[in-house]
């Protein structure tokens, strides 16, 4: 995907702050974080959101999953973690190219919902 900064991210072409890559995924730190630990892990090929995966995905996605715990453990947050994917408009999600938000810290990072 040519106009995809994501996909540019693993090309190199866009710096990042890299905190691990293998041969399908490539996991960097946020550039706005949210909490002290905030990691992005993508798929290293495009995906626009979760709403597009299909069944030849389910190794990149479980790639996505098993390599969150690892990563938040040596990035700031020993203790737990919060995991988040947003899908599409309704989702809040800004950048077209599916990623998983690891967020956390030393410290709990509260309740994940406003409840109206
Ligand atoms: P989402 O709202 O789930 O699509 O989240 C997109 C995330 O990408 C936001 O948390 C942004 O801060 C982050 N982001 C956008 N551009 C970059 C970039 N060039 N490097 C690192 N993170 C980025
Ligand atoms: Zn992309």
């Amino acid at each position: 995907m040519t106009d995809c900064i994501f996909c540019k991210i693993v090309q190199g072409e866009i710096p990042s702050r890299k905190a691990f890559e293998d041969d399908l995924v490539y996991a960097f730190h946020d550039i706005h974080p949210l909490r002290p630990t905030h990691l992005l892990v993508i798929p290293k090929r495009h995906i626009a959101s979760l709403a597009e995966v299909g069944a030849e995905d389910e190794p990149v996605l479980g790639r996505m999953l098993s390599v969150a715990p690892r990563l938040a453990k040596e990035h700031g947050s020993p203790n737990g973690f919060r995991s988040i994917i947003n899908t599409g408009q309704v989702g809040g999600q800004e950048v077209a190219h599916l990623h998983l938000h690891i967020l956390g810290d030393t410290k709990p990072v509260g309740p994940m919902l406003e409840r109206d």
